[in-house]
C-alpha cells in the first residue's frame, strides 16, 4: 500500500507538500521559540536590575533596617517562595535577608565581582519546581546584593510548546488533505487524457481527446496525443489501402496466368501454344516480381532499414546516364528529349542507385505519357542552397484531384488506365529524394504537359 501510494504522482505530490508544511512550520516555530526565551530572559533581568535599582537607594535611605523592612515587604507582595533578596557584607556575611531556606541551599555566590558591576545566573535548586534567576550587584562599598525570582518561563514555553504541537499536527493533517486535493485536482487532466487514450487503445480511432481547462501542459499533452492518433489512424488507413492494392495487384497477374494455363491445357494446344503460354508466366512473373521488389525497396526506405549509402555523387552525369538510356525509347516514338545542364559540376552527397532509380521514373513516365512526337526537356540548375532538377513534358497533365495524390502508393490517374503501370513509381521517387533531405513537387495546369521538379540539398 505503501508503494503505491508512494509510486502515483498524486501521492509523491501530497508527501512533498506534507514535508514543505512540516518543515516550513517547523521552521517558523523554533524561530518564534528563540525569540521569546530571548525576550523573556531579557524581562527577567530587567525587572532584577530594576529591584537591585530600588533596594540600593531604599539601603541608602534607611540604612540597614529600612532595606530588611523593603525585602520583608516584597519578598511577601512577590510570594515567599517566588523571590529572594539578601545583603552580604565584603566579607561575605549575610547582613540583610528576604530569610528563606532558599539561601542556605544556594550554592553559587559570586566570588569576584568588581565594585560597581553586576552578575547574572540561573540556579536550579530540587526543593523548587522552577530555577531561579539570580543577580549579583557589587555595591561602591564593597557589599553584595543580591536579588533572585523564581524563572518561571519555562512554563509560558511549555504551553507554547504544547500549542504548537497541536498546531503542527493540525497543519499536517490539514495540510496534508489540502495537498492531496490540488494533487488530485492537477492530476485530474491527465487521468482524463489516459482513459481517452485507453478508450484509443480499446479500438476507437476516431474519438480525440475533448479540449478543455486543464492546464497548459496537460492541454499540450492532449493536442500531441491527438496528432499523434491522428497520424497513427492515417498510417493504419495507409496500410489498409496498401495491402487492398497490394492484393489486388498481385491477384491480377496470378489470375492472368492461371488463364492462359488453363486454356492451354484444356485446348489439346500444341507445342507453340505452351511456348506462348511459358513466355506469358515468365513476363507475369518479371512483372510481379520487379512489383514486389519495388513494394519491399519502398517499405525499407521509410521504415529506415534499408540505409541509403551517401557518397560524392555528379548528379549532372547522373542525368546525362539516364537519358542516354532512355534515348532509344523516346526516339521510338519520336519524341524529343532536350537536355539543359550547365556547364558545371553538380556535385553532392547522395546515393548514386537511388538517385539513378529517381531519374529512370520521373523519365518513364515521361515517356510513356507523352504523345507520339511529343517533348521531354530535362533541365539542371544550381541554387543558392542546392540543386534543382525538372522534367517536364508536353503530354495530358495531371489534373489537380489528382496532384495530390500520385506520389501515394498505388495511386493511379483515371487517365493512365490504359498505360501500364503499378503506381509505385513516384512514391519511390518521393522517398528517395526525402532520404536525400530534398523535396519533389509537381506543376501542372491539368492539360498542357506535366512538370515534375526535385529539389536536392548540395
Ligand atoms: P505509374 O506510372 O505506374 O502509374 P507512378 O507512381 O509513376 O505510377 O505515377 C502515378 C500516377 O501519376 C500515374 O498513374 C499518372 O496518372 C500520373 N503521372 C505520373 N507521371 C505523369 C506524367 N509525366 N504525365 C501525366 N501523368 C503522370
Amino acid at each position: 500500500m505503501r508503494k503505491r501510494i508512494v509510486s502515483t504522482v498524486c501521492g509523491r505530490l501530497t508527501l512533498s507538500y506534507t514535508l514543505l508544511f512540516g518543515l516550513l512550520s517547523l521552521a517558523a516555530f523554533v524561530l518564534v521559540y528563540v525569540h521569546i526565551v530571548g525576550d523573556l530572559n531579557q524581562q527577567t533581568d530587567d525587572r532584577l536590575r530594576a529591584t537591585i535599582r530600588e533596594f540600593t537607594k531604599t539601603r541608602e535611605d534607611g540604612g540597614l533596617s529600612g532595606l530588611q523592612e523593603e525585602f520583608d515587604r516584597e519578598s511577601t507582595a512577590a510570594g515567599k517562595e517566588r523571590s529572594f533578596f539578601r545583603l552580604l557584607d565584603p566579607k561575605g556575611r549575610p547582613v540583610a535577608s528576604s530569610g528563606q531556606r532558599v539561601w542556605q541551599e544556594l550554592q553559587w555566590l559570586p566570588a569576584r565581582i568588581p565594585a560597581g558591576s553586576e552578575q547574572f545566573k540561573r540556579l536550579r535548586i530540587h526543593e523548587l519546581e522552577y530555577p531561579i534567576r539570580i543577580i549579583a550587584t557589587r555595591l561602591e562599598d564593597g557589599f553584595l546584593l543580591q536579588a533572585g525570582i523564581i524563572d518561571d518561563k519555562d512554563e509560558v514555553l511549555e504551553s507554547y510548546r504544547e500549542t504548537f504541537s497541536t498546531a503542527f499536527f493540525l497543519i499536517l493533517v490539514l495540510g496534508g488533505i489540502g495537498a492531496y486535493m490540488i494533487a488530485r485536482r492537477a492530476m485530474s487532466g491527465v487521468r482524463e487524457v489516459t482513459e481517452a487514450a485507453g478508450r484509443i487503445a480499446a479500438g476507437d480511432l476516431d474519438q480525440p481527446i475533448s479540449k478543455g481547462n486543464r492546464g497548459e501542459e496537460i492541454e499540450a499533452l492532449a493536442t500531441m496525443f491527438n496528432t499523434m492518433q491522428k497520424r497513427v489512424s492515417g498510417l493504419i488507413g495507409e496500410l489498409k489501402a496498401v495491402i487492398n492494392n497490394v492484393a489486388h495487384d498481385l491477384r491480377m497477374p496470378i489470375t492472368r496466368m492461371r488463364g492462359v494455363a488453363e486454356t492451354t491445357l484444356t485446348r489439346n494446344a500444341n507445342r507453340e501454344s505452351y511456348r506462348n503460354m511459358a513466355v506469358t508466366v515468365i513476363e507475369e512473373s518479371d512483372r510481379l516480381v520487379s512489383q514486389i521488389n519495388t513494394i519491399l525497396e519502398l517499405a525499407e526506405i521509410d521504415a529506415g532499414i534499408r540505409v541509403l549509402a551517401m557518397q560524392k555523387v555528379d548528379l549532372a552525369e547522373i542525368v546525362r546516364m539516364a537519358v542516354e538510356l532512355y534515348l532509344p525509347a523516346a526516339e521510338e516514338r519520336d519524341i524529343t528529349l532536350s537536355v539543359q545542364i550547365d556547364d558545371q559540376p553538380y556535385t553532392l552527397s547522395g546515393n548514386q542507385d537511388g538517385l539513378q532509380r529517381l531519374l529512370a521514373n520521373l523519365l518513364d513516365n515521361a515517356i510513356k505519357f507523352t504523345p507520339d512526337g511529343g517533348k521531354i526537356d530535362i533541365t539542371l540548375t544550381a541554387e543558392k542552397d542546392g540543386v534543382v532538377l525538372s522534367v517536364a513534358d508536353n503530354g495530358p497533365g495531371i489534373a489537380k484531384e489528382d496532384k495530390e495524390h500520385i506520389f501515394d502508393r498505388f495511386y493511379r490517374g483515371d487517365t493512365s488506365r490504359s498505360i501500364s503501370g503499378n503506381g509505385l513509381g513516384l512514391a519511390l521517387v518521393k522517398a528517395i529524394a526525402r532520404k536525400h533531405n530534398g523535396s519533389v513537387v509537381v506543376h501542372s495546369d491539368g492539360k498542357n504537359g506535366s512538370c515534375f521538379v526535385v529539389k536536392l540539398p548540395q
